[in-house]
């Protein structure tokens, strides 16, 4: 039968972290009554550094009972590391594990959807929002745009699926062969292959608490994102510049026409306007270039991804 972790990261979420403990508990006893998986899977949070009592209630469930486990993060590292910390750690005690956010927007009745689909066989099952009614328009429409832009620029990734998931032990075993830091899930796990699916959900408003992820966060999730799957913003220069260099002769053909003809005139606002356009354009471009080889710098350093100072495991 199924071993079935789950993997919720939390940060600051004292004020829904009871509730969903309760409700992802009876989802798992549930489960467990129908056989459809053993009596040993478990719950496991992850406190990613929080600044609240959210590492003390995580102890308190364990103590309670020993469905929840706990890891303990050293610090706030985010709740990309602070899920593949919960990933790495749990993958050799489960057959499949399951990430969701700890705010209930997951719908959780989505679990036995996804665990079917595992017994089907499939290795990865991605959860997707059928809807998006209760994000506002500009989350919707920041989202949506976000996705169409990835695509465009030619990187994989599912349609409003954020870190809702499936992964069975070798697909897990598969992520953890991807050594980078700049961690953007959502674009890695499809590049693990094995055979995967889809399961549909509602998402919910957050049961309570605010977002940890205000604007300033999310735009830096996507530019992450971007950089992290793809260079095509490096070739979009190069084919400008290509372009520039090509059109540049031709204004030097033209100006060497009007010199001999003698028709020279001292174009000065035209002089100054390309000044600045190409000095606007060459900023940009070194800016871009800039942002990559910061990656390449982060990523020579080899930096530990999390580090876990506890670990609550029954
Ligand atoms: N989270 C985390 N570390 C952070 C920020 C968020 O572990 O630095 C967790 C958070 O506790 C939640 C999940 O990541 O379980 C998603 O965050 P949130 O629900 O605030 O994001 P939103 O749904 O608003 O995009
Ligand atoms: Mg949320």
């Amino acid at each position: 039968m199924t071993k079935l972790y789950i993997v919720v990261p939390c940060y600051n979420e004292e004020e829904v972290l009871r509730e969903t403990a309760r409700r992802l508990r009876e989802k798992i006893l549930a489960l467990i009554e129908v056989e459809k998986i053993s009596a040993d899977s478990k719950i496991v949070f992850v406190n990613d550094g929080s600044k609240d009592l959210t590492w003390k209630i995580i102890c308190e469930l364990h103590a309670a009972d020993k469905i929840f486990g706990g890891i303990n993060l050293s610090r706030n590292r985010g709740h990309q590391n602070a899920l593949l910390a919960g990933l790495m750690t749990v993958k050799d005690f489960a057959d499949a594990v399951i990430s969701m956010d700890a705010d209930l927007q997951d719908d959780i009745n989505a679990v036995d959807k996804m665990i079917d689909k595992y017994i089907e066989g499939y290795d990865i099952v991605y959860g997707v929002r059928s809807k998006r009614a209760t994000d506002t328009f500009f989350k919707r429409f920041t989202a949506e745009s976000f996705y169409k832009l990835i695509k465009i620029l030619g990187a994989d990734v599912v349609n409003n699926h954020a870190d809702y998931r499936l992964m069975s032990k070798r697909a897990l075993n598969g992520l953890a062969e991807f050594e980078e830091v700049n961690l953007f899930l959502r674009g890695l796990v499809p590049m693990i292959g094995y055979p995967s699916t889809i399961v549909y959900y509602e998402r919910a408003e957050r049961f309570a608490g605010e977002s940890k992820y205000p604007l300033k966060k999310m735009l830096a999730f996507a530019f992450e994102g971007i950089t992290s799957l793809t260079i095509e913003p490096i070739r979009l220069i190069t084919r400008l510049g290509f372009t520039i260099s090509l059109l540049s002769l031709l204004v030097l053909l033209w100006i060497f026409y009007r010199y001999f003809t003698g028709g020279v005139v001292a174009g000065w606002s035209s002089t100054l306007a390309s000044l600045w356009f190409l000095g606007g354009l060459v900023l940009l471009s070194i800016g871009i270039v800039g942002e990559y080889i910061g990656k390449i710098y982060l990523e020579t350093k080899r930096r530990p991804r999390f580090i876990i100072s506890e670990f609550l495991n029954g």
